[in-house]
């Protein structure tokens, strides 16, 4: 897809700033504000693939332009796969990332079974014909928060990184910098799916 453009169906300016810096030049992305859409989006379905869709699709059928959503979910082991799909509002409506992380920290106090995965599932919707990019990393719930940067769970999701992702070892998604977090996370194994296939047509 040469010199088109796409809109990123979110409002949460955190994944526009990671998807940016992982998509290239040639693809111009809108955000929601660039063609003003400034009403929530619905995210009612019962998966993360259904959300994705959800979002990608009411973006595409209200602006008739084309476009790519993603929806992500943090799948804890030990509490058969919750947050999940519920991973933004999972310690109320509010969808507070603080009280969020409080409410899995003292769900898992004191269980050994630590291992979570984020997963990011990515929409793209052109021309009306849909395809889906998925981006899993694996880890574990740390047993207190680490580090500030990043955003949502990141301060308690230690990624698994083997030795020779990163010359240095942080614990926690939080304590990485951007080029890090870039280098391993869900969303940008699910992103760099989006432009090979982009690439490709
Ligand atoms: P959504 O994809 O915007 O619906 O996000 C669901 C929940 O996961 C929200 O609470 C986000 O803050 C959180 N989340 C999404 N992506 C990430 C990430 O890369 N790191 C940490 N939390 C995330």
């Amino acid at each position: 897809m040469k010199n088109n453009t796409l809109v990123f169906a979110t409002a949460n300016k955190n994944k526009i700033y990671e998807i940016q810096r992982l998509i290239p030049e040639n693809i111009k992305i809108l955000s929601l504000s660039d063609i003003n859409c400034t009403e929530e989006i619905p995210e009612t379905q019962p998966t993360i693939e259904g959300n994705a869709s959800q979002k990608a699709f009411y973006v595409y059928n209200k602006y008739h332009i084309n476009c790519f959503a993603d929806d992500t979910g943090l799948e804890v082991e030990a509490l058969d796969g919750r947050p999940g799909v519920l991973s933004a509002r999972y310690a109320g409506g509010n969808k507070n990332s603080d009280e969020n992380m409080n409410k899995i920290l003292a769900e898992l106090q004191g269980v050994k079974n630590r291992k979570a995965r984020f997963k990011t599932v990515i929409s793209l919707v052109i021309n009306g014909n849909e395809i889906q990019f998925e981006g899993i990393v694996n880890g574990t719930i740390l047993t207190e928060k680490h580090g500030t940067s990043g955003f949502g769970y990141d301060p308690v999701f230690a990624p698994d990184i083997s030795d020779s992702e990163l010359s240095r070892q942080p614990q926690s998604f939080a304590e990485m910098d951007l080029t890090e977090k870039n280098k391993i996370s869900h969303r940008a194994l699910a992103v760099n799916k989006l432009v090979e296939y982009l690439n490709r047509i």
